[in-house]
């Protein structure tokens, strides 16, 4: 049988639509149940539900997704189509809203006419999900695509790599600044040292430190600072205050788009008036998603002791790592003066820390 184009066309719109009303209604849609639901796409698969739900707390805490990929290909898990997890799938399982009970269309969060995320009508897996998104959006760099592909699988095996950088001044005044690189000694008994990358790969190779003795000192510091804030800190995280300015100007641009349907204000006034609303109102969602996500990491680090996690291994290295990229812009490496051995000088390591 052979269906005219307009046909086509037509049935395609009506499947769009349906989908759009579908959506907002909050009902499941699509051909196959999501990984960590039933058939019926509404109750849980327990084991499922419960993986995700541990692999969202890891990424919340830190962990890196190919560590949570590589133990999930170790344990046999499955995607509801019985292949092997790729970590495209997997962030994106992760980064779904369903999992907090939304729904998201065209790549939306589908909200009611308030901004409110629907409901969708099945058993959410946990609820923290503005965290995630906060992270996986401000990760879609270097490394991410924003379709959520990894281009750089590498994960970094030292503590310090990208956070170090040479204090060597230069010529014009200016400190050299290159991140730092880790080269092994066979002659310090397995140690290794943080370096300067030589002038072809951008350093100037006038640094080098006891990678050891440098990690041991970071993480002091960083330890320290983190139980100086915790002090500090107790509830001044737990509210965002920019509601009342995202609430008040949410129903101003609802109500300047009544009067512009209405005819009340002119297309002149309206779409610049609007223009500038949307883009303070996107800053504002993307503040109390980013608020969302400190809180949660407050949580996780506050929640107990981080000495004690991060020296009994309980962290891996990408949390710790993940810990210090909060704190710290980067760490100064000031060249020893002089020549010869010296002794370990921690005064040597200038720390740049990120303001709290
Ligand atoms: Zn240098």
């Amino acid at each position: 049988m052979v269906i005219a184009k307009a046909e086509v066309r037509k049935i395609k719109r009506r499947t769009r639509r349906s989908h759009r009303r579908r959506a907002e209604l909050g009902i499941p849609v699509g051909g196959k149940r999501p990984f960590g639901w039933n058939d019926d796409k509404r109750t849980l698969r327990t084991e499922e539900a419960e993986l995700l739900a541990q692999a969202a707390r890891d990424v919340i805490a830190g962990k890196s997704l190919h560590s949570i990929l590589k133990n999930w290909r170790e344990d046999g898990v499955r995607t509801v189509h019985g292949n092997e997890w790729q970590s495209r799938a997997l962030k994106l399982a992760l980064w779904n809203p369903r999992l907090c009970g939304w729904r998201r269309h065209n790549g939306d969060l589908v909200r009611d006419v308030n901004g409110v995320p629907v409901v969708g009508q099945w058993v959410p897996v946990i609820t923290p999900w503005m965290a995630i998104d906060a992270l996986f959006s401000s990760r879609v760099g270097p490394n991410v695509k924003a379709d959520g592909t990894i281009t750089d699988y590498r994960t970094p095996t030292h503590l310090l790599t990208g956070i170090l950088r040479c204090g060597k001044p230069k010529g014009d005044g200016q400190i050299c600044n290159a991140p730092m690189r880790v080269s092994t000694r066979p002659d310090l008994s397995g140690g290794f040292v943080y370096q300067c990358p030589s002038r072809s790969m951008g350093g100037c190779r006038g640094s080098g430190r006891n990678g050891t003795k440098v990690d041991e000192c970071v993480t002091e510091a960083v330890l320290a600072k983190l139980e100086e804030r915790k002090a500090a800190r107790k509830k001044v995280d737990s509210e965002w205050n920019g509601e009342e300015e995202l609430e008040r100007l949410t129903k101003k641009q609802r109500k300047m788009l009544r009067a512009w349907q209405d005819d009340e204000i002119s297309d002149e006034l309206f779409f610049p008036e609007n223009r500038t609303m949307e883009v303070r109102i996107k800053e504002l969602r993307s503040e109390r998603t980013q608020h969302a996500l400190r809180v949660q990491r407050a949580s996780v680090v506050t929640d107990e002791d981080v000495r004690q996690k991060w020296d009994s291994d309980e962290f891996d290295l990408a949390q710790k790592r993940a810990l210090i990229r909060e704190l710290l812009h980067a760490v100064i490496v000031i060249p020893v003066g002089g020549g010869g051995r010296r002794p370990f000088n921690p005064d040597l390591l200038v720390p740049k820390w990120i303001e709290d």
